[in-house]
């Protein structure tokens, strides 16, 4: 555990829980009430202040979502409800949720919303922070609870991050928790194309791993599509590294070396009259050279689609409402 300077300094902190939320009807009832009874706890035995509170964020949910989290939220003061403009993805919800918590808040987690995600870790992620850590990234014991695709292709991936040279920490998905003063650094962040698990780690600050399970979903099924999953995947590699471009400065001069070489070995044939018919040969070489080539394009493309994009400078989420029962809060808004 890494104990920083401030320790003693540290206090008790207002947590706060940020879980987004698209098309969730089957499961936000159950999971603020999860979510609800642990804080109720963590406050009772001392570990948060009493101003803690869970913040769904509804990330443009086309079902029932949004009317039951006002209903919870309506109940009782512990919830609050950011609702997005539209479904911006789970990393610009989360980011969104943790935009506006770190206004109120000492520490916020994310979490998401099917209580996959051990809720009983949040007591050895305070533990962290009470010892002085800024982020305290939750890392899955194993990977059970999913399909094999989903295994091999997330082992796969990990490996291949660290090959690329991005410092993601294998098996951690967004179970978080991070200090105000990380939340403010994260903020200076402009980025549109976001990649937090990778972003997160290249800010530096104290931080530890805390270990949990993974449990099955509680309802509903995933809201990561194949689609989602590969735009994920590919935001994460050229968000965090330019190596895929120095790949192809690479593999373009070893293409030219190979050209060379045959260059003078079709000569010396020419010259020694050695012609033969080589339609194969320049068939496999015009085929692997139009390979090569369009891939190489297709990777450059991709950096320059996200140059576009960062250009643009678009907001990364738009707040529709924001609903919350904290009196003071409230006043200021009507
Ligand atoms: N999510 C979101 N926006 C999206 C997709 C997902 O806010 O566009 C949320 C979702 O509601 C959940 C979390 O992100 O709380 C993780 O999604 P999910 O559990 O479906 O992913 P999986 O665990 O299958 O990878
Ligand atoms: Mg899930």
């Amino acid at each position: 555990m890494v104990i920083s300077m401030e320790n003693e300094e540290r206090k008790i902190p207002v947590l706060y829980l940020v879980v987004p939320c698209y098309n969730e009807e089957e499961v936000v009832e159950k999971s603020a009430q999860v979510m609800g009874d642990k804080l109720r706890r963590l406050m009772q035995e001392g570990k948060i202040k009493s101003g803690s509170k869970i913040m769904f964020v509804n990330d443009g949910s086309k079902d029932n979502t949004l009317r039951l989290l006002h209903e919870i939220a309506a109940g009782d003061t512990m919830y609050s409800v950011v609702s997005l403009a539209g479904n911006y993805g789970h990393q610009s919800a989360i980011l969104a949720g943790m935009m506006t918590a770190k206004e109120h808040a000492d520490a916020v987690v994310t979490i998401d919303a099917d209580l996959q995600q051990d809720i009983e870790a949040l007591d050895k992620f305070l533990a962290c922070y009470m010892a002085g850590c800024e982020v305290v990234y939750g890392v899955r014991n194993d990977r059970h609870s999913d399909g094999t695709f989903k295994k091999s292709s997330a082992t796969l991936y990990y490996k291949l991050m660290h090959l690329l040279g991005s410092k993601v920490i294998a098996n951690h998905a967004d179970y978080r928790l991070m200090s105000r003063k990380a939340l403010e650094a994260l903020s200076e962040y402009q980025e549109t194309n976001l990649f937090l698990r990778g972003l997160i780690p290249t800010m530096g600050f104290a931080s530890d791993v805390v270990y949990f399970d993974v449990k099955k979903r509680e309802a509903g099924h995933s809201k990561y599509t194949l689609a989602k999953m590969m735009t994920l995947a590919m935001d994460g590699i050229t968000s965090m590294s330019v190596t895929p471009l120095r790949l192809i400065a690479v593999l373009g001069f070893g293409v030219c070396i190979f050209s060379v070489v045959m260059c003078i070995i079709s000569l010396l044939d020419w010259i020694w009259g050695n012609n033969v018919p080589g339609y194969t040969t320049s068939l496999i070489v015009s085929l692997i050279m139009g390979g090569i080539t369009l891939l190489s394009l297709g990777i450059i493309g991709e950096y320059i689609g996200k140059i576009y994009m960062e250009t643009k400078k678009r907001p990364r989420y738009i707040i529709d409402t924001i609903v919350w029962k904290k009196s003071e809060e409230q006043s200021k808004n009507d």
